[in-house]
């Protein structure tokens, strides 16, 4: 059982085939990684300035253009009060022709209104704004007044019309210098007016950037989402700057939560700030787009190039691997060496050799103790475990055969007289009488002492007897270590004959050779049959 248990811990292991494409997997997902997020960092990041720079370049446009427009809307309605400077002395037709024309001849107001020091409305066009004769009590007619210099309002809500509105006022002045009142053009930003017949009225471009103007106190004055216009988004971070006079480009969240990219800019003329806004959303597609490109591009020589890897090291693990296997298999079953394989790794090749220089020396030295095992050490010939086994498998085989029983005659005196080392070369000699005179398929073995057993296949009594008389003789008349003749006293079995089990043919045997003892040694004797009763 512990030999299972070894083999199933050793099963979990990772294979180094597996390890090494693990390993090469990893480092090539591992690098494709680190590649597309440090492209996707910088695309961003260069994406993202890109566009804020953009943004700010097209407010700083839109700004020169808010600019010029005030400007030219400030000249004109100077160029009108210069026409109103003496409109004490003109009566209210006279003032209402004059505006009208001037109102004509400019399409920069949704109306323009001209009021008295008092602040009587003297006269407005169109008229169906309803105000002529009536006094201005809103705060931005209150403050022009007062002002009595150009001015531009917040937006306001007309007290009459009800209508929001941006008012742009230049002060008349008289011949004298002395102040008459003012004129006024409004921007109606709930209406059709100069700021989206320049500016558009859905200002979005291509690239998902799109803008608004804000006041100088944070409301909106234009916004593609007409609904929006009017509403105070001071809080909002961009516009906050604007308010505080700084202009620049930042990524901000609006109001809404929504991430944007603004770029905000002051319009000298009146303090407006015009803010020009991308979603981040278009930076991330756009960097999306990007990335599959890029994974389009690299992925397939990646791929490749992890393929080719894999291989090289499935190649190099190879030799080690199927070194594992053979040294697995060592004591278990036959190993064979392929020899003469050389590796072109060096490691795998030194180690080869020793693995294959370390395995020959084992198989060597097992084959030499199982030969020992099977052998008698002084004759060479098979012991007597080996001959037993043979019998047992012969028997079960059920393959007949005859069995020789020997002893060498008076031998305790060859060794009293010649010594015990003559006596061995003696055993020896005999040795080497027996296996001359047998057949390859016979065994002979030492059964201890001076005994020996020789096992004749398939032979019958008569066939062993010739057997044992030709051994017999040869050894009598053989030159012999001792110089003296030998002789050999011999009894046969046969299975199944005289007996079906090992250990009564042996008994059978013996007592025929003790028989040939008894009758004068040197001979053989064939063991009687005995009859059945
Ligand atoms: P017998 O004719 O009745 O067989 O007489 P024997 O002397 O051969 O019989 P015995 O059984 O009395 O003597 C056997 C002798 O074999 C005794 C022992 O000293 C000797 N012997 C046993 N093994 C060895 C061995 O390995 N080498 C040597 N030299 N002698 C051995
Ligand atoms: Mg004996
Ligand atoms: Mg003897």
């Amino acid at each position: 059982m512990p030999v299972l248990q070894k083999n199933a811990k050793h099963s979990k292991k990772i294979s180094l085939v597996t390890l090494l494409t693990g390993l090469v997997s990893l480092s090539v997902v591992l690098t494709v990684t680190i590649l597309l997020i440090s492209f996707y960092q910088s695309k961003k990041e260069a994406l993202i300035h890109t566009t804020l720079t953009l943004n700010h370049t097209s407010a700083l446009k839109m700004s020169h253009t808010i600019d010029a427009l005030i400007k030219s809307m400030r000249s004109s309605l100077q160029h009108s009060a210069s026409i109103f400077s003496d409109m004490h002395t003109m009566n209210a037709d006279e003032i209402h022709a004059k505006l009208e024309l001037i109102r004509r001849t400019n399409n920069y107001f949704n109306s323009i209104t001209v009021v008295d020091e008092t602040g009587l409305v003297q006269s407005v066009s169109p008229e169906s704004i309803g105000t002529a004769g009536i006094y201005l009590r809103t705060e931005a007619a209150k403050t022009v007044l007062a002002l009595k210099k150009p001015y531009i309002s917040v937006p306001y809500m007309t007290a009459n019309s009800k209508r929001l509105v941006v008012l742009i006022s230049e002060p008349i002045f008289d011949k004298g210098g002395i102040y008459r009142g003012f004129i006024g053009g409004t921007i109606s930003l709930h209406e059709e007016n100069i700021l989206n017949t320049i500016l558009g009225s859905n200002p979005t471009d291509e690239l998902g950037s799109s803008f608004y103007i804000v006041g100088s106190d944070g409301h909106l004055l234009f916004h593609r989402d007409a609904s929006r216009i009017g509403e105070d988004i001071s809080a909002n971070p961009a516009v906050h700057k604007l308010i505080q006079g700084q202009s620049g480009y930042e990524q901000i969240v609006n109001l809404r939560g929504q991430t944007e990219l603004a770029a905000y800019v002051k319009v000298p003329e009146n303090d407006w700030g015009v803010v020009v806004v991308s979603h981040i959303s278009v930076v991330y597609e756009q960097v999306n787009r990007d990335i599959q490109r890029v994974l389009l591009y690299t992925l397939p020589p990646f791929l490749l190039l992890m393929l080719v890897v894999i291989g090289l090291a499935r190649k190099v693990a190879r030799p080690f691997v199927s070194l594992a296997d053979l040294v697995s298999k060592a004591g278990r079953e036959e190993i064979e060496f392929s020899e003469g394989k050389q590796h072109w790794n060096r490691e795998a090749e030194l180690l080869t050799r020793a693995i294959r220089f370390t395995l020959n020396d084992i198989k060597k030295q097992t084959d030499q103790l199982a030969h020992d095992a099977r052998t008698d050490p002084l004759t060479g010939l098979t012991n007597r475990r080996t001959l037993e086994e043979t019998m047992q498998k012969w028997i079960i085989e059920q393959i007949p055969f005859s069995l020789i029983m020997m002893d060498l005659d008076r031998f305790k005196s060859i060794n009293d007289t010649y010594g015990h080392q003559s006596g061995d070369e003696v055993l020896k000699h005999f040795a080497k009488m027996i296996s001359s005179s047998l057949r390859p398929e016979d065994v002979s073995s030492r059964f201890g002492g001076e005994e020996f057993v020789v096992l004749v296949s398939h032979a019958g009594l008569e066939e062993a007897y010739q057997v044992a008389e030709r051994i017999r003789h040869a050894l009598e008349t053989s030159s012999n270590p001792i110089g003296h003749p030998l002789t050999v006293s011999q009894g046969i079995a046969h299975y199944p004959s005289h007996a079906v089990s090992a250990e009564d043919l042996m008994y059978v045997a013996d007592e025929a050779m003790y028989k040939a003892k008894r009758s004068g040694r040197n001979q053989t004797v064939i063991a009687e049959v005995s009859e059945p009763c």
